[in-house]
């Protein structure tokens, strides 16, 4: 997942926190990988900013699949409901959550533009009640990519009905993408594709409550949380 300048800008403004917060002894840490705890501690705080609002782990959403694994991937708990309902919005929904790797217009740019087109859409931008799905989705693509140390390309995320079921997409009826519950994930090799399968593996018998669904290709993979469908495991042909 290339990192885009608005990205870039989200992990600059988070270093020039670290060092305002604990001053330069934090430098030779930097280029080390960040933990899990790191995003919860040096990212800006959206809730300073009026219409923002970061939810308690008490609230509802954190109760959901969903806002769960927001938090469980260190992520920040925010109502979608704040931002405007753009992808300019949701890439500051999902900086504000604590998604640096992933960029709002990679989760809502079409696999196939031209049919996209056809059927009016410029971009994929689900409600705003769906963005904690891809936030989590995000953050869990953004973990993965920490560990296999190789750029991950993020393919889909959701798919309209009307687009999942045409015949050049070829989406599975029933899949998990027409309700944003699944990203689709492209390795640069087999070798980082088992790394991932192995922690996501781990992930699942440490964290049943996530309803992983895993789709498993050679290069490939198709990872679900939450989706309606439950939790399950398919192979594409190439994976071994
Ligand atoms: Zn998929």
């Amino acid at each position: 997942m290339c990192r885009t300048p608005v990205s870039l800008f989200a992990r600059l403004r988070a270093v020039v926190t670290i060092l305002t917060a604990t001053g330069p002894l934090w430098v030779t840490g930097l280029s080390a990988p960040r933990s899990v705890n790191a995003i919860t501690s040096t990212a800006p705080p959206p809730a300073e900013r009026p219409g923002i609002q970061e939810l308690p782990r008490t609230s509802p959403l954190a109760l959901e699949t969903s806002g769960r694994a927001i938090l469980e991937f260190g992520g920040r708990l925010l109502d979608p409901g704040g931002y405007p309902a753009t992808v300019t919005g949701f890439e500051r929904y999902l900086e504000d959550t604590g998604v640096e790797a992933v960029t709002a217009d990679e989760m809502t740019r079409p696999n196939h533009p031209g049919i996209a087109a056809k059927l009016g859409y410029q971009e994929f931008l689900p409600p705003r009640e769906w963005w904690t799905r891809g936030a989590a989705l995000a953050l869990l693509a953004q973990q993965i990519e920490e560990r296999v140390s190789e750029p991950v390309r993020l393919r889909n995320w959701w798919r309209p009905a009307d687009y999942n079921r045409h015949p050049g997409v070829g989406g599975a009826k029933g899949g998990d993408h027409p309700t944003a519950h699944a990203i689709d994930l492209d390795y640069s090799s087999v070798e980082s594709r088992k790394r991932a399968e192995r922690w996501l593996r781990d992930l699942d018998s440490r964290a049943r409550w996530l309803e992983l669904s895993l789709g498993l290709g050679a290069k490939s993979t198709h990872i679900g949380i939450g989706s309606p469908h439950g939790r399950r495991e398919w192979h594409y042909a190439g994976w071994s």
